[in-house]
Formats: C-alpha cells, structure tokens, sequence
C-alpha cells in the first residue's frame, strides 16, 4: 500500500469524515476515533468527524460527532466495513472523495482509495501501521484507542489473524506512546451481574446437533426476562470459543423493533461467512452475523450451517 497517497489527500482536505460499519465494536470505533485522534494532533486546523449510531456499551471509547450539513468538499474515509450499505451514518455518495482502510474479505469497491489487507488483525491494526509508516505523532489516548481494537478483534491475541506482525506493531505503539496497556482491560471487560446470569442461561440451553452445530434462538419475551437487548447475546458469543463438542455456533436473538432476527455466529472451522451473506449478512470466514427476516429463514440458517459442519467433518476436520 502506498501510505503516501492517503496522507496526501488526508492533508489536502480540511473537512475530514470517519465512519465505519453499522453495530459498532471496539475495532469499528478503536479505528475511527485513534484515527481521528492522530490526525487532529498532527494538523491541529482540520475538522475532523467521527460519525455514527452512539454506542452506550462502548461509551467509554468516545463519542460521536455531528456530521456536518455540506459534505461536498470533504473527504470520507471508512475503516472496518467492506460494502457500502454497512457504512453508518453517510451517505457516502455526497463526498468529493473517499477512502476505504478495511480488513474484510473484499465485497465490493465504493471508493477512490481502497486499502484492504484481510490478513490484518483488525483495521485498527492498519490505521497504527498507517500512521508509523506514515511517522505521525500517535498520541496517548489514540494509541490507547488502537490497542482496545486490536485486542478486540483478536479476542486477546488468541485467533488466528494475530500475527507477527500485529505483535510488532502493537510492540511499537506502546513503546513509542508509553500507553499502561493493561489498566484498559478492567474497563474493557466490566461486565453486570445481568450478563453474568444470561451466560448461564446460554449455556444451559444451548442445542447441539451431532454435526456439532451449536444454537439458541432467543425471541422477545426470553430477552425481557432476563432484562437484555438483542445485541447481548451476540456479545456474549466470544465466551463459548474452544467447546469440544463444537464446531459452528450461533446465537439468534429477535430484534422486535428492527424486524429481524440478529444472529451472531462463530466457527472453529468450517467457513461460515458464504452461508451468511445468504441472509443479510457477512463477516468473516470465522466470525460472521446475520439478519434473517423471521425465525423460519434463522431456520434455514441454521439447516445450512449444519450442513457446513457436516461436509467438515466428513473430510476429515
Ligand atoms: P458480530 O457477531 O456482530 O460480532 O459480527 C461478526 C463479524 O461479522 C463482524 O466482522 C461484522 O462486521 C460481521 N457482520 C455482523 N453482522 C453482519 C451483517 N448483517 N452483514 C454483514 N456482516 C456482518
């Protein structure tokens, strides 16, 4: 990648807009706000916009900015999202230039500049690798941003998209920013009793095929009882990685107000991401979402990720 040709365009406009991909995570919003943070300690006279839906759970993160009424002379840079219709926030044919910083496996092209690297760990990853490249000042709470994504995305170094170079480039910013790297995980993974006691509930009631597929279809009413939002579960997801006795596992909670059923879905081989972009959805090969329409098309969802785990195991995974 020529790091060059972003910075270029970053120092030729003066209205900047960062935004990422709709259900925001630290990655999403790591990325977005270390980026925005780097580049207003480097030119301070640039108004620079974080955009999208506030998250409550990721307050601590930062806030959101107002995006600006004209956004025709300025440029858009998108990090962590890989289609258009997962941007949140803009419209992302109203900017005089745009720029695209992702990790996902390629969907489609929507901007002038697209960076995309699917063997990096996280976009946060990238933008850290952008700006030493590129020898911006990182300062501290951007880095500290960075670090909470990069940990994020590789659920603590442990999948398989850390690297060598992630651990260089995390090696790097903390040296260089001094950042105390470990007092961020007691805000990172404060957790309420509420989730404490829905985890349970998860894990009693899971069901489990003999393919090994894992699920549990959560409507409305179970989500009121236990006093969580449709996102919880998903959330709750990275708890249930390395179960022998798994392989797929998903997570399916009705999102009444939305219309859909969102699911969260995580593999520890079989590739998952095809089946779900059948059913608005995507990610990655091993961590994917979904949004089916009714708990018939979760249904069929769940008939083909059996599937998937079936031929797994059959040739030999
Ligand atoms: P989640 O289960 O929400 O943490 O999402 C896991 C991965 O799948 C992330 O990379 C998301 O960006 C992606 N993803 C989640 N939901 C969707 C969706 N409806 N469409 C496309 N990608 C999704």
């Amino acid at each position: 990648m020529n790091y060059k040709q972003i910075l270029k365009k970053i120092k030729k406009y003066n209205d900047i807009v960062i935004a990422r991909h709709i259900g925001a995570d630290p990655d999403a919003l790591g990325s977005t706000i270390g980026l925005k943070d780097i580049i207003k300690e480097n030119f301070p006279n640039k108004n620079v916009y974080v955009v999208g839906n506030s998250s409550s759970r990721f307050r601590y993160l930062g806030i959101m900015d107002k995006l600006p009424e004209d956004t025709s002379n300025a440029v858009l840079i998108v990090t962590d999202t890989p289609d258009k219709k997962r941007v949140d926030g803009v419209n992302v044919d109203r900017f005089s230039y745009k720029i695209k910083i992702d990790h996902h496996p390629f969907i489609e092209e929507f901007c002038d500049i697209e960076w995309i690297d699917d063997t990096a760990s996280s976009a946060s990853q990238m933008i850290i690798e952008f700006a030493l490249k590129c020898n911006l000042k990182i300062p501290k709470e951007a880095a500290e941003k960075l670090y909470v994504g990069v940990v994020g995305d590789t659920e603590r170094f442990l999948h398989s998209y850390t690297t060598t170079k992630t651990f260089d480039l995390v090696s790097t910013l903390i040296k260089k920013t001094n950042i105390d790297f470990t007092s961020l995980y007691s805000r990172m993974y404060l957790r309420s009793l509420t989730d404490i006691r829905f985890n349970g509930f998860l894990a009693s009631n899971l069901i489990v095929t003999e393919n090994k597929l894992a699920y549990i279809k959560l409507d409305e009413k179970t989500l009121k009882e236990y006093n969580v939002d449709p996102s919880t579960a998903g959330n709750l997801i990275n708890n249930f990685y390395n179960i022998d006795e798994i392989l797929v596992i998903a997570f399916c909670s009705e999102d009444a107000g939305n219309n859909y059923i969102k699911c969260s879905i995580r593999s520890s081989g079989p590739i998952i991401n095809e089946v779900a972009s059948k059913f608005n959805g995507g990610g990655h090969a091993l961590a994917s979402g979904a949004k089916p329409k009714s708990f018939e098309e979760v249904d069929e969802l769940l008939k083909q990720l059996d599937e998937e785990c079936r031929k797994y195991i059959q040739n030999g995974g």
